[in-house]
């Protein structure tokens, strides 16, 4: 490590976005703001640096910083959201009328939006979204009669005179701190920790496999533990398939922190969603409030987390709103990939088995025991209906034996009479149940459905020049 330490003048400055506590001896602290010195960006996550503030030098997680002199380093810029999840952290209930921040456009390259938060009586709280466009000469502009050189300067005129928005920028939209993909920078290449340094404090639930906790690790990190039941799987078996899903890393999978494996009961420590899975959220009083397009959010990601899961050819195999897991600001997360091939357990896997979960299984999985991506795609249009009846038992009042013996005969759960379930969305469901595997959709697929759905796009947004 030693060689390394020598500062290139020249060497790339970064900012930090948000504060960081260091962890261990080996990352540094620093504080939204701070500006440091970049000596070695080889890693994957954490990048080595030297903090021109307080001199220190260490490691810091590179998702906490940005480029000093790029627009990254904005408060108000939010790379890497969709409109929908714009609306979400807007509205959120601290944020005030006049709180905004801008985007890259989905659509168009160079282009941008602005989404503002309003209020009126008629709608309450809302969204209003503008398009901030790219003059030849390089200035940018939301009414055509007033251009500016860039983004932050466009920013400064509308905080001071609407200009024709129905608010001025008041304050940009608090950003909330990515997720570290690891518990420590020492554990980025290794997730065997000790059990003496996670503290088990409130059961969370039971689940397929043990119990499941809210814990913390040593140093306060919350985080959620599974305690495998013994003899649920082989230790070695489970040991090769943690460090395939320590290896997926995406904002929609439920992140996989460490293990604990030495001795039995076998710990899983995972990422902590604050609201539990979907399914028991579906069923809560804020779940059953869910409007139409907050369910279509959700099913977009889902969609998005299972596309990585397609792209590098793992199949989840238990594809459920109980497997899918939701955190703040309605964020959803796909959950236990990987683990369902690994259990030993009959009553789980044998179809005879009383925990086989029939009513999510593809026909070809209950018939042949053949699980690939496509029957995934299979039990995410069964989630697709749990979803949009709001936690609904898939195939009401039927036993497992008949949708079984339904399902193989061709029969497909009807649209139910709710507006929730829009046509265009239960043909998406019947096309993820189509009996020919190759037929189905790709996961890609019903990401964009779902990304694009009721997005009239050019409706959507407010046009200053009309
Ligand atoms: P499972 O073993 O996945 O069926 O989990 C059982 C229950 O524990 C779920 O229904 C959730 O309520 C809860 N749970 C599991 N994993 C987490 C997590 N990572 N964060 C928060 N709650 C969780």
């Amino acid at each position: 490590m030693g060689c390394c330490c020598s500062v290139n003048e020249r060497s790339k400055i970064v900012i930090g976005l948000f504060d960081y506590k260091a962890q261990e001896t080996i990352d540094i602290s620093f504080k939204k703001g701070d500006r440091m010195q970049v000596i070695d960006e080889s890693e994957l996550d954490w990048w080595r640096v030297k903090n021109l503030e307080t001199k220190a030098r260490g490691l810091i997680p590179k998702n906490y910083v940005a480029e000093e002199g790029t627009i990254y380093c904005e408060d108000w810029f939010f790379d890497n959201i969709s409109r929908k999840e714009a609306e979400n952290l807007l509205l959120a209930r601290e944020n005030t009328k006049g709180t905004f921040l801008i985007r890259p456009s989905e659509q168009f390259n160079n282009r941008f939006s602005l989404s503002v938060k309003d209020f009126d009586r008629s709608r309450g709280y809302h969204v209003k979204h503008y398009k901030i466009k790219p003059k030849e000469n390089g200035h940018y502009y939301i009414a055509s009669t007033q251009t500016f050189p860039d983004l932050a300067s466009l920013v400064a005129a509308y905080s001071r005179n609407t200009m024709g928005l129905t608010h001025i920028l008041r304050n940009p939209c608090p950003k909330i701190p990515p997720i570290l993909y690891d518990l420590s920078p020492s554990m980025r290449d290794g997730w065997e920790i000790d059990r003496n340094e996670i503290r088990l404090v409130k059961k969370l639930g039971e689940g397929n496999f043990g119990e499941v906790y809210y814990g913390k690790w040593k140093n306060g990190t919350e985080v959620a533990i599974k305690t495998l039941r013994q003899g649920t799987m082989s230790t070695q078996a489970f040991l090769q398939e943690a460090a395939i899903m320590k290896k997926f890393r995406h904002n929609r999978l439920v992140a996989l922190y460490a293990v604990c494996s030495k001795e039995e009961p076998i710990y899983i420590v995972q990422e902590y969603m604050c609201k539990g899975s979907l399914l028991d959220f579906l069923h809560s009083s804020d779940g059953r409030r869910l409007r139409n397009e907050e369910l279509v959010y959700i099913a977009a990601q889902v969609a998005s987390g299972m596309d990585y899961l397609e792209k590098k050819q793992l199949v989840h195999r238990d594809l459920a709103a109980r497997n899918v897991l939701v955190g703040r600001n309605l964020i959803a997360k796909v959950s236990d990939f990987g683990l369902a091939r690994v259990i030993n357990d009959e009553a789980y896997f044998a179809t005879q088995g009383s925990r086989f979960p029939y009513k999510w299984t593809s026909v070809e999985g209950i018939m042949y025991g053949r699980f690939t991506i496509k029957s995934d795609v299979w039990s995410y249009g069964i989630l697709l209906m749990e979803l949009f009846t709001y936690g609904r038992v898939p195939y009401p009042g039927m036993s497992n034996d008949e949708v079984a013996e339904k399902v193989e005969r061709g029969y497909r759960m009807p649209r139910p009479n709710r507006p929730e379930v829009a046509l265009e969305i239960y043909e998406i469901m019947l096309q993820c149940w189509n009996a020919q595997e190759e037929r189905r959709p790709t996961f890609e697929y019903l990401k964009h459905f779902f990304k694009n759905y009721g997005v009239a796009s050019e409706m959507q947004y407010r046009d200053l020049d009309e």
